[in-house]
């Protein structure tokens, strides 16, 4: 029988004070985007339609190398950053990913490296990832209804191959996944149930998100918003529900227990509650822009910097700047966005 590996022990770097933005956020996690290119077509994230024929993709020469990338997290973590997240696209498609956590992981500093997935390669790399360091994943299934789902994937990949996914990843050791769905009205909500019943006593974490208006190709309208408070009350009705307070300051989720043991579920509630006000993320896209808020429209391209010269003092300069003059609050201020602004980036670029 093959035993799950153990992560290895990375020594711990002394902790590192870290800056503040305008409303005085610390800068704590930093999402890297390691490939927009994705084997799903969402359709909240990447419909297929919206993307005939446009040529969204990045150019693999325009992709920041494993090298830049470890550069920045090492001039990142310089700076008090010590939870990691790779994301995309579909991280598990870019070429060599394994050896990029092993890399990560060794880095001093670096205190949680996480992946988020769809699932649909666990299978080929859950062991390697894990034997490489990393700690902790998140897979996204939105519906357990095998009609359902590719209404939501754009007909790609199937149920069962999300949970051939999630079975790779226990088998290798990982604990305690998160489990991220996004709810549409009139969509997967009929289903909550359903996937919250399969995943009870597993130890996973299923976390119910609500439909989010970032990027502008995804077709976003309120109505289709299933508030989280909604749900709660719903799940609450079936499964007694308890409040868990957080563990890290900054966390996105709003946790509660089942009253009978059964495990926990979260609330991503981004529309309807915003915590923005507990912000600490940091972005960078495959192609090395920098974004402070996952609604942006302008990032701050950080390629010429990597690729002019050798400088990790200016580089930590340039970002140290930028998260001091930081003010985004996106989700508390939406709708009162000027007519006109520029379009936001995409999800599958900016990495969720
Ligand atoms: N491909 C990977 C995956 O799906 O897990 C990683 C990238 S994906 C952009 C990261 C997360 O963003 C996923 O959990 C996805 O469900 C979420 N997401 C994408 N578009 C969204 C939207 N419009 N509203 C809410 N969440 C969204
Ligand atoms: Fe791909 Fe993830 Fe976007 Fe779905 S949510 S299209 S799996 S990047
Ligand atoms: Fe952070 Fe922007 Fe989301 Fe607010 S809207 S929580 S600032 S990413």
């Amino acid at each position: 029988m093959t035993q799950p590996c153990t992560p290895r022990v990375v020594p711990l770097a002394a902790p590192v004070a870290s800056p503040r933005d305008r409303f005085a956020r610390p800068l704590r996690d930093l999402r890297l985007s390691v490939l927009d290119r994705c084997n799903l077509r969402c359709t909240y994230c990447m419909p297929g339609d919206s993307l005939m024929g446009r040529g969204v993709f990045l150019p693999r020469e325009q992709l920041l190398t494993d090298d830049e990338l470890i550069r920045l997290v090492r001039v990142f973590t310089g700076l008090g950053v010590d939870k990691i997240r790779l994301t995309g696209g579909e991280p598990l498609l870019r070429p060599g990913l394994v050896g990029l956590v092993d890399r990560i992981a060794a880095t001093p500093g670096v205190h949680d490296l996480a992946l988020t997935t769809n699932a649909t390669l666990l299978p080929r790399h859950a062991t390697a990832l894990r034997a490489a360091g990393l700690h902790r994943i998140t897979v996204s299934l939105d519906s357990l209804d095998p009609e359902v789902f590719p209404r939501m994937s754009g007909g790609r990949g199937s149920v069962d191959e999300v949970l051939e996914g999630i079975a790779a990843a226990e088998a290798a050791g990982f604990r305690r996944l998160k489990i991220n769905t996004v709810v549409q009205r009139g969509v997967n909500d009929a289903g909550v149930e359903n996937l919250l019943a399969h995943f009870r006593g597993t130890g996973h974490v299923v976390r119910l998100i609500e439909f989010m208006d970032v990027g502008n190709l995804n077709h976003w309208s309120a109505e289709q918003v299933v508030p989280s408070a909604e749900l709660l009350r719903r799940i609450h009705a079936r499964w007694p529900l308890k409040p868990v307070a957080s563990e890290t300051p900054g966390e996105t989720a709003r946790r509660y227990a089942y009253e009978d043991g059964a495990g926990e579920i979260g609330f991503i509630s981004s529309v309807s509650q915003p915590f923005c006000g507990s912000c600490s993320r940091a972005r960078v896209t495959a192609d090395g822009n920098f974004y402070t808020c996952l609604f942006a429209a302008r990032g701050l391209a950080l390629r010429p910097l990597l690729r002019q010269a050798d400088d990790d003092a200016g580089l930590r300069d340039v970002l140290l700047a930028r998260w001091h003059e930081r003010e985004d609050r996106y989700s508390e201020e939406r709708g009162k966005q000027a007519p006109g602004a520029d379009p936001r980036v995409e999800m599958f670029r900016m990495g969720g």
